[in-house]
């Protein structure tokens, strides 16, 4: 099986979906790999480092000739799907949410899509769950973004010319980069305290030494799907939720914010009413502003300041430690790399395998994905 590794062309992604080890496992593993010259670059892993662990450099069309997979950290170009021959696999995280038209391209093409954010949350497929491991590292950046942009240290310091006080943090939603963020936070001195939905949640959060902050009513104990995420809360427990977290975050420094739904907005966990009632040095990241943002101020790719509040709507937190969000990202592949081939070696993505059925958007031409059959978004 030949695997194609390109550069990625999305503007301010330095990621990569290959590194030199993981190439060295694959090729372990039976696979032959094509890196695009130059594409590890942003990363750090220069070519001489691809070819000594043994893959082909080629230019970008020589890369993708004859490839049965292109592994991609983002959704490729359709010139790139065009060029895949029928049958080949694309694996990526492919924003499969209202893809439609995307997955469209792809059974036109013949090209076999898997969307890494569909990965389900069962235990043998934590290793190959990008979401996880690039939201473990947006959580720990967010961190040190928040301190970059804070005037302020944030662990308490006893000097002889006076004390400063321990920053306040507030996590909102503690998945996995949520909880990253607290452990990040506690291990620069921050005095942590965090809220979710999901009554898991509390004891998670008190664990890392953060206290947990919620309304914990009838609705709060049944927040969990089964799949582990977060539902959307009724109207009247936003409230009751925006009530408690308006009286909290008038002593906060710092809020982290990380709460998503699967398939929907980010919901609105600050207003601009809330935020006009803070401290104005303090600073809030807005994990969640590709979705929408959880901050009503929120600007996607921005930095703001509102009363000298500085909210931040990074988009790309994974893409600021390229290195390892790159590493993490190629070893979820290199673990998902026997659900797509035979015995032999050759390309058979093992259809019958939950972990594919779950992730597949396109096959043998047709869009198989419930979420976007029928779906004209
Ligand atoms: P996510 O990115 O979907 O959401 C982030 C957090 O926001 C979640 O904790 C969610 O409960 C919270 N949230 C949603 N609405 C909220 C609201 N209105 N107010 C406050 N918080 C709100 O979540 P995630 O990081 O993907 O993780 C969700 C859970 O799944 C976690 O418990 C995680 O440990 C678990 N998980 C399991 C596996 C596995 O078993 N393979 C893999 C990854 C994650």
């Amino acid at each position: 099986m030949r695997i194609a590794i390109l550069a990625e062309t999305r503007p301010g992604e330095t990621r990569v979906a290959a590194t030199p080890d993981s190439v060295k496992a694959l090729i372990k593993a039976g696979a032959q790999v094509s890196v695009e010259t130059g594409a590890g670059a942003h990363a750090d892993f220069p070519d001489s480092a691809y070819e000594a662990a043994g893959a082909t450099l080629a230019a970008r069309k020589a890369a993708l000739k004859d490839a049965d997979a292109l592994f991609a950290v983002r959704r490729p170009d359709d010139s790139v799907i065009s060029a895949l021959k029928p049958g080949a696999v694309l694996v990526g995280l492919l924003e499969p949410h209202g893809a439609s038209d995307f997955a469209a391209v792809c059974a036109k093409a013949g090209v076999n899509a898997l969307a890494m954010e569909y990965t389900p949350r069962i235990t043998r497929a934590q290793s190959m769950d990008a979401l996880s491991s690039q939201s473990n590292l947006a959580g720990y950046r967010a961190v040190v973004e928040a301190s970059a942009l804070y005037g302020r240290a944030f662990p308490m310091m006893m000097t002889a010319a006076g004390t400063i006080a321990a920053a306040r943090v507030f996590v909102m939603g503690v998945g996995v980069a949520g909880l990253q963020a607290i452990a990040t936070a506690r291990r620069l001195g921050a005095i942590v305290t965090a809220t979710d939905v999901r009554p898991a949640a509390k004891e998670q959060v008190a664990s890392l030494g953060a206290k947990f902050v919620a309304v914990e009513d009838e609705e709060f104990k049944a927040a969990e799907t089964a799949g582990g995420y977060a539902r959307e809360m009724s109207e009247t427990y936003k409230a009751k939720q925006a009530e408690l977290v308006a009286s909290h975050i008038l002593k906060q420094d710092v809020i982290i914010t990380t709460a998503l739904i699967p398939g929907r907005p980010a919901p609105r966990l600050l207003t601009k009413a809330m935020v006009d009632t803070m401290k104005p040095s303090s600073v809030i990241i807005d994990i969640a502003a590709a979705n929408g943002g959880n901050c009503e101020l929120t600007r996607s790719g921005e930095v703001i300041v509102h009363n000298g509040v500085k909210i931040a709507g990074y988009g790309d937190l994974p893409a600021r430690l390229p290195a390892d969000s790159s590493s993490l990202l190629a070893r979820n592949l290199v673990h998902l790399y026997p659900l797509l081939r035979a015995e032999d070696g050759a390309l058979a993505p093992h259809w019958d395998d939950d972990i594919i059925k779950g992730m597949a958007l396109t096959r043998d031409g047709e869009v198989v994905h419930p979420a976007l059959k029928g779906d004209g978004s």
